[in-house]
This record gives C-alpha cells, structure tokens and sequence, in this order.
C-alpha cells in the first residue's frame, strides 16, 4: 500500500435531509452546552436584572449601548457609542423582530451566532463527501476551549461571527474549486464582505487567505482558468472601492464569465487579474496589512507609547495579560481542549490537507490561530475549525485500519462506530469539563445596576461620569452618561487625569476631573491631541509638574462648567487601586515611575492578645505601631467602618500619630483591614468610597451603597 491510498477514506456523501439533521444535532448540542452557564447562573439573584442574566463581557456593554441607542433613534455628539456597528446592528434589527426582551436577546445571541460556526464546518466536509467527518469536527469545533470561552451565552461581542463568517470564506473556495461552476463564484465575495463588515479587522485574513490562494493556483492548477475567476473575485471584495460598484463589477464579471464560457482565455483573464490587483494596490489595499504586523508581531511597536510633545504616560501594554507570550500548553488548550489532541489535530490536518489538498487553503486560520503563541490568546481561536476537522479526519481513518483484521462485515461496523463514538467522546470530554468548571461571573452584579439605573433618573445624557476604564461601557449602558475613558479608549494618555483624580487628595481629584471632561469635549471640536499638552497651553503654564502642584488649590480657576460630573466610585476598584495608581505615579516629564504607594488589604486576620496579625503585617493595639516585614513603624489614622440597619456609614476616625507614614482601615462588614500610605489614605477614592469624608465644598454625595458610591462635583 502506497501512503496516498493509506489516506483515502470511502466518500459518504449523505442526502441533503440527513446532512441537514446531523447539523442540527450539533448545533443543539452546542447550544445545549452553552446552556450549563445559564443553568448555573440564572438562580443566582445577584447576576441578573429585569429578571434576565447579565451579560459577562465588558466590551458587549459598548455593542448593548449602540443597539440601544439605535433603537431609540439617536444618541448625543461624541458619547463614544457603538451606533451603526454591526453587531449593534445586528442587534437593533433582531429587536425589532422578536418579541423577546432586549436583556434576553444580548444574552443568547452569542450562544445561537456562535454555534453558527457547525454549518461551515460541515458543509466543508460534505464538499469533500466526508460527512460523518463533518459531524465529529462541527461537535468538537462548536465547544473547544477557547472558542466556547468567547462565544459562550452572554459572552455579546463580535466574537460571536469572527470565525463563522471566514469558515464560511473558506467554505465557498472549497466548494467553488470542488465544482467549478460560475454560479457558485458569488458566495465567495458574499461571505469576504460579510466578514469586513461584521469586523474589520480580518481584512489580513482575508489577503492571506487571497495570497494562499494565489499561491494554490500557481502551484497546482496553473493551468485553469476557473481559478483566476476566483483570484479576480477576491480581490474585488477586498479592494476599498464603493461597495455597489463592487456589485456591479461582480455581476458584470459574472454575465462577462457566463457568455463567454467557451472563449474565454487564461490570457484575458490574467490580464483583468492585473487591473484588479492594480486598483487593490493603488487604493492601499496593502497597507493595513503592514500596519497590522507592526501592530501585532511586533509588539515593542504597542509596548513603547512615546506620546506627544514632551509627556510621557504609562503605558497599557505593561498591565494587558492578552498581549503576553502564552506557554505552549495552554495554547495547546485553548485550539484543542489538551496537548494531546492538538498535536493530533496537527497532525490529522496535515494528513487531510494531503489528502484533500484544498484543505491547504485553511492555512491562513491556521496560521492566525498559531500566531497566539506570539501575539496573545485572543487568536487561538481562528485555528478551531481546521484543527477540528483534522482530529476528526485522523479518527475516520485511524477507524479504517479494523478492516484490517476485521473481516465479518457486521462486527467490523459494530467496532468502527464503537471506535468512532468513544474517540469523539474523549476529544470532546476535556473541553466539556472545561466548560463546566468555567463559572465567569457577569460584569456588574446586581446592586451595582441599581445604582447606575438610578443615576440614570439622575444624570442628564450629556454629562460625564469619572471612573476607571473598565466601567466605561456597563455606565454607558445602564446610565446612558459619558464617559472619559472606557473599553476601547484606555491608552496611558486618556487615562493619565482619571488616575489621578481617583488616587490623589480631593482638590486635585475635583479640579482634574472637571478640566479634563471640559477639554475633552473641546477636543472633539478643535481636535487637538492631548487635553493635558492644551491645558497647559491655555493656562500658559510651561512645566506640568508645577501645573499639578497648582491644581491642589481650590483657588484653582477653572473653565466654564459645561455640564454635571459625577464620580462614580464601586467598591471592586478597591482590588485594582495599585493598577490604577500606576497610570498617574509616574513624571510625565521623563517617563519615570515613580515609588509605588503602599496598599495592602487583609481579609484573614487574627486578633491574639493586643496583637492584630494581617498575616505578615502585624499591628500592635497598644502602641499603635505596625510591623511591615521586619520594620516598625507609627500608626497615623487607625479608622473603622460600618453600616448600620438603615444602611448608613458610620465611620470612627482616629489620628494617633500625624507624623507617621501609614494607616489602618478596618471596614468591618465588609471583613477587611485596608493598611495605606498617607497619600492613598487622603486620596479621593479612600476618602469619599471608603470613608464618606467628602469635601463639602467639592462634592455632592448623590448615591451612596455599600458596593458603589456617586458623587457629584460641586465644581
Ligand atoms: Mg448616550
């Protein structure tokens, strides 16, 4: 036996009502596993609102707000919001169809979307007649790791059709190359520009997937003509041209291939080849390609944000996990659901791509997916599908080999289908318990909700909520405010004013606060670069170091207020205070950090005697001193919290040292001793959060819980 016939599988090409019932098995059952987190978590009262589960990604907040806005019909100059996008789009449009709410329909839409991804997957493999293939990998590919993390129900993000409508791409290539008919020429620009619109960025999947299929036909099918059709094609649905008159050249092109089917030479057809790829060229088709390399590959390119002028911030790169270079193994997870069946994957792809050699053609989602190792794990997924369908390609033909010994006909199949059920229940058992154990929480809880929605009574559309990034989006949504930074707005720059007014004493707080949301409107429409390099500009002050020195002044003249602020304060920015702080610690003249704070919260303790132990902090009640490591220092405010029954914050606060460089916090419903610098101590967050302290001549307290607190500002 030669390798080639090694690799041949019997084709089974199923009728079109059977193919159609195996993948509506798989969709179920990709649904159904999507449904064990909504199992687990729908009893839980504290993640759900309107008497619907939350949605567990911040970014969906942004895609909820644009659906949101556009069903109301407008939304306010420069509020940052998603309208028109398309998965807002999508959204907008499904809400105006079913009657289900819009709570419901943001939660599911990922589940239903995602589990999309079974019908490209097996209708490749019924173009290759290798239908029960199909249904193993569409099974696997519809709940592996990584892509069941960001298509799970409630996971709204554009993540949802990423990777459906490229394996749709795909789909159409293989089926065109498999049948060679004009007709089906259409599908593959149709599933390119749903891709482009439904996110942009897979534009540089989009060439590869152009120059792996240039470099198929050069290599194997130089000599037919039907692939340059498919060259000409993919190359106009790319080419940044009006999207009718790309219409209009594909039926044009379409009439012009149907007519002239006899005579039409590989001559002309190069020939229109090169006009094609000139306008693709010339339009600077090419261009987002490098400009993402640099961007992804090349990550000193994000990592080193020298902004402009003279002010040098932090820079984000250093706090994002995603962008990080991942250990082999829990890539290895992520495409396949463990090591093992990976680098069987790998190899069954390589087995099928030989076999079937269009498969060559996934390599570009191979390739994107592979690049994880390099550019972080948000591009596990793209290798899903190939991957898939290589382990399953590996079980059909590993089941082959009983023919081998096998030779009672009856017995052989028991075995095959035996062997065929147990390999598929076993590449699908790691991702399962995956998804089991996998219990993300929603976004924002309940009690946080119901302070957004009443400041959302409160607020008016046009005011700006300060806060930090990550609340950016859900505040968007549920209070319909502004915002000066959020998912998508967080560079070392933009988040420079909001730091610091979170993490320094409350004048600076209140007078940053109210200077940065007022140049920040005027920046949108004088368009300058930098609201602090303005700032300094119009209030002639040379040195940004004394600038700051100069806002801890209530003196301070600020600009014509504009309209409200509000602080929005919640008890989980406790857990990221040093994150945050690093943002603003820092001269912004030579990029230096400077030392960082000290911030330390215990949630173990033990009291001995007049001995408090914070594990590894200890703090002597009769001295007032604390032991930090081996030093020993004075104790300056040792203060405590609680609420009463009506919900109201008492707070005792007692200075025993006004010298000494730390502070104790004991806020006692919530369990936890917070041990602080003199500046984290004074700054506004501590203050007005932890401690209510508020200025009275600064802020207003607007609403106050134990999760999350809103301020007003005074000034
Ligand atoms: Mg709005």
């Amino acid at each position: 036996m030669n390798f080639k016939k090694l690799l041949l599988l019997e084709d089974n090409k199923l009728n079109w009502k059977l193919s159609f019932l195996l993948m509506l098995i798989a969709f179920v059952f990709s649904m159904a596993i999507r449904y064990i987190w909504i199992y687990d978590f729908s009893g839980v009262s504290e993640f759900n609102w309107h008497g619907q589960l939350m949605i567990n990604t911040n970014d969906g907040y942004a895609y909820a707000e644009g659906a949101r806005d556009m069903l109301q019909g407008f939304h306010q100059k420069h509020d940052l919001s998603y309208y028109g996008t398309s998965l807002s789009t999508l959204t907008y449009l499904l809400a105006k169809i079913l009657p289900i709410s819009f709570e419901t329909l943001i939660l599911w839409m990922p589940a239903v979307f995602g589990s999309l991804l079974v019908v490209p997957i097996m209708l490749i493999a019924r173009a290759l007649k290798q239908e029960y293939m199909g249904f193993i990998a569409a099974l696997l590919g519809g709940i592996v790791w990584s892509y069941y993390n960001r298509t799970m129900a409630g996971y709204y993000d554009t993540d949802m059709l990423t990777i459906v409508t490229p394996t749709f791409v795909l789909w159409s290539l293989i089926y065109n190359i498999v049948y060679e008919k004009n007709r089906y020429l259409l599908y593959i620009p149709f599933f390119m520009i749903l891709s482009l619109w439904w996110y942009a960025q897979s534009y540089s999947l989009m060439m590869s997937m152009i120059i792996v299929m240039a470099i198929y036909t050069f290599i194997f099918e130089r000599d037919k003509i039907f692939f340059y059709k498919i060259l000409i094609f993919m190359l106009i649905a790319i080419a940044s041209i009006f999207l009718w008159l790309k219409i209009i050249l594909f039926i044009g092109l379409f009439l012009f291939f149907h007519l002239k089917q006899e005579t039409l030479s590989k001559k002309t057809l190069v020939l229109i080849l090169t006009v094609v790829f000139a306008i693709v060229l010339f339009t600077g088709g090419f261009n987002p390609i490098i400009a993402q390399l640099k961007g992804y590959i090349f990550r000193d390119a994000i990592a080193s944000e020298w902004d402009n002028l003279h002010l040098h911030y932090f820079a984000v790169v250093k706090t994002v996990r995603e962008a990080g270079q991942i250990p082999f193994e829990v890539f290895a997870d992520r495409i396949s659901g463990n090591p093992t069946i990976f680098i069987l994957s790998v190899i069954g792809y390589i087995l099928l791509s030989i076999r079937y050699r269009v498969m060559w053609l996934a390599l570009p989602l191979v390739g994107l997916g592979f690049l994880a190792l390099k550019g972080g794990l948000r591009f596990t997924v793209y290798a899903v599908p190939p991957m898939a369908l290589g382990i399953a390609y590996l079980i059909m033909l590993i089941s082959k080999f009983f023919n081998t010994f096998i030779f009672k006909e009856k017995t052989l199949k028991i075995f095959k289908v035996g062997f065929i059920t147990f390999a598929t229940i076993l590449i699908l058992y790691p991702n399962i318990k995956h998804v089991i154990g996998y219990k993300v929480p929603t976004v924002f809880n309940k009690q946080e909700v119901s302070v957004l929605n009443s400041l959302h009574k409160i607020a008016s559309r046009e005011d700006y909520v300060v806060t930090w990034w990550d609340y950016g989006y859900p505040i968007r949504y549920y209070s319909d405010v502004k915002t000066l930074i959020d998912g998508g707005k967080h560079s070392g720059k933009n988040n420079f004013s909001v730091a610091y007014a979170l993490t320094h004493d409350q004048v600076s707080g209140a007078n940053i606060s109210r200077l940065d949301v007022e140049y920040t409107e005027k920046s949108y429409k004088e368009h300058f670069n930098s609201n602090l390099v303005e700032i300094l500009k119009n209030y002639k002050e040379p040195s940004i170091n004394v600038f700051l020195e100069k806002i801890k002044s209530k003196s301070f003249v600020l600009p014509k207020k504009s309209r409200d602020v509000y602080l929005y304060l919640p008890d989980r920015l406790m857990n990221i205070l040093p994150t945050v702080d690093l943002f603003s610690n820092i001269n912004l003249l030579t990029g230096q950090e400077k030392r960082r704070p000290f911030f330390y919260i215990a949630r173990n303790f033990k009291q001995v005697g007049n001995v408090l132990n914070l594990g590894g902090i200890k703090i002597f009640l009769n001295s007032g001193s604390i032991q930090i490591g081996k030093q020993m220092v004075k104790i300056n405010h040792f203060d405590t919290t609680e609420y009463d029954k009506k919900g109201l914050l008492h707070t005792n606060i007692r200075q025993l040292d006004s010298s000494a460089p730390i502070n104790v916090i004991y806020m006692k419903n919530y369990h936890r001793f917070l041990v602080l610098d003199n500046r984290l101590y004074n700054s506004t967050y501590i203050q007005l959060y932890v401690l209510e302290n508020y200025d009275r001549d600064l802020y207003k307290p607007v609403i106050l819980t134990p999760l999350a607190k809103v301020y007003k500002l005074k000034r």
